[in-house]
């Protein structure tokens, strides 16, 4: 199995375009990333393919777009007002910051600190007792920053989901089961944020919540726990020996779930969570009815009764799945001194590039015109920069499946080659077929 360190993913990251510190020139901005084109184009891909995947295949499951910016009174309600924090302990040697959970499992009011070391600097009996610490990013609305204008960012896109849910019910003529499936971003005021994008104060989610009649919620869990494990591997095309299940155990699980599991995927520094699907209960749709005043229950027509939904979450984190991609599909193939990004060829930003071999006697022109005729259909690029190996690797750098190049031979009998990225074999093709060939190779991996 291959080995890639993270500080290599991130390194090619910022060389081909994909993803960049936010505000470097500034020295950086803690724990916020900006993204290129190439990884703009990646992460659209994903999301698409998301969203494709919940509510084009479900007809049952349809999309929304939430404000970030929601009545403050949404968190209160849904508890992340009282008790969206982690415990948090800090050296007073080294000035570390920790949450309290990685230094001690367990209840960290049960943790001897003065006993505990600091990993960083080594000392003992420097670490200050666990302080509680609320993530939500505060703001306020309007021009007095006083207590009655206080807003959150929203920590998770799922509230948007549920105060919105009887009036996409309504609206789309629903009957339960439905779900509703939002992509947006969502912000935290993480106490400790590494590992590149796989931690984040500002990131996005891709959440789809189903509705569901109460006593139908396990079996609901169980289904949507193997549709989404499948997604990873056949729409994005994950390596399954690389992903698994981990489920919460009692002390671990959130104050509004009864049953919760993760998918992880085995990340260059280890096991880590990519995803969560819950079973979040009716605690939300309550909460909500009792701090609004509103009705939250659902009429189900076909029971003829009114009842509250319990909710099955399915919650990815688009970051991560997308930094999961980047460390499935690197290869560092030694043996040809060369890196490679082995995407879906569905999923990667360029589909083909189109180099003339040589700069001079009309390949140029022929390989200008292919591209233009290719660009409407996929995207292309035009390279003629350097020596023809150099350009195939930079390619492969990028993950770019396809390069076609014009030759002598392209003006006498109208053909190109076709290289392949990961094998590097090589085909001769008819320019007539090129268009509809690059489709059959793009599609065949499709999702
Ligand atoms: P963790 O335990 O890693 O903090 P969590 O259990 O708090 O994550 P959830 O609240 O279940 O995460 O959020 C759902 C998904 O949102 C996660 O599986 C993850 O993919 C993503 N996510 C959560 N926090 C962050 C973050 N700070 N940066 C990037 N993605 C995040």
């Amino acid at each position: 199995m291959k080995e890639t360190s993270l500080d290599k993913i991130i390194s090619l990251c910022k060389r081909r375009g994909f993803i960049f510190q936010s505000s470097e020139i500034y020295g950086g901005f803690g724990a916020v990333y900006d993204y290129g084109p190439l990884g703009t184009s990646l992460k659209n891909a994903i999301s698409q393919r998301w969203m494709k995947a919940m509510t084009q295949m479900h007809e049952n499951v349809v999309g929304l777009d939430s404000g970030i910016l929601m009545h403050p009174k949404i968190w209160e309600a849904s508890g992340h007002v009282g008790a969206f924090n982690d415990p948090l302990v800090d050296c007073k040697h080294c000035n570390a910051r920790f949450r309290a959970d990685e230094l001690f499992e367990g209840n960290p009011d049960d943790g001897n600190w003065g006993e505990i070391q600091c990993p960083p600097c080594g000392t003992t009996g420097k670490l200050t007792e666990p302080r509680q610490f609320n993530l939500m990013f505060k703001t306020h609305v309007g021009p007095v920053e006083d207590d009655a204008a206080v807003a959150y960012l929203r920590p998770e896109t799922a509230q948007g989901i549920y105060v919105n849910y009887l009036l996409v019910q309504g609206a789309m003529r629903l009957k339960i089961p439905f779900g509703i499936a939002q992509i947006g971003k969502a912000f935290r005021n993480e106490i400790v944020a590494r590992n590149f994008i796989f931690r984040t104060r500002e990131f996005e989610q891709m959440e789809m919540q189903y509705f569901v009649k109460p006593g139908r919620d396990e079996e609901s869990m169980k289904s949507w726990k193997e549709e989404r494990l499948n997604f990873y591997t056949d729409k994005l095309g994950i390596d399954s020996a690389k992903l698994r299940f981990q489920q919460h155990g009692e002390g671990e699980l959130a104050h509004y779930a009864k049953e919760a599991w993760d998918i992880e995927y085995e990340f260059p520094f280890g096991w880590s969570e990519v995803e969560g699907v819950h079973n979040r209960t009716d605690f939300d749709l309550k909460q909500h009815q009792e701090h609004s005043g509103k009705n939250m229950q659902i009429f189900d027509q076909e029971a003829n009764e009114k009842y509250f939904p319990y909710i099955i979450e399915t919650s990815a984190g688009l970051n991560r799945m997308l930094l999961a991609i980047l460390a499935d599909a690197y290869w560092d193939d030694t043996e040809n001194d060369r890196i490679v990004l082995k995407l879906h060829p569905s999923l990667a930003p360029v589909k083909a590039v189109v180099c003339p071999l040589v700069k001079k006697e009309g390949l140029p022109e022929i390989a200008r015109k292919i591209t233009d005729d290719l660009k409407s259909n996929f995207k292309v690029l035009y390279d003629q920069a350097g020596s023809i190996g150099k350009r195939y690797y930079r390619q492969d750098e990028m993950g770019t499946p396809y390069c076609i190049t014009v030759d002598h031979q392209t003006s006498e009998d109208q053909t190109v080659t076709i290289r392949e990225r990961d094998s590097q074999a090589q085909d001769r093709i008819g320019l007539d077929k090129l268009s509809e060939a690059l489709s059959a190779k793009i599609n065949d991996f499709s999702a």
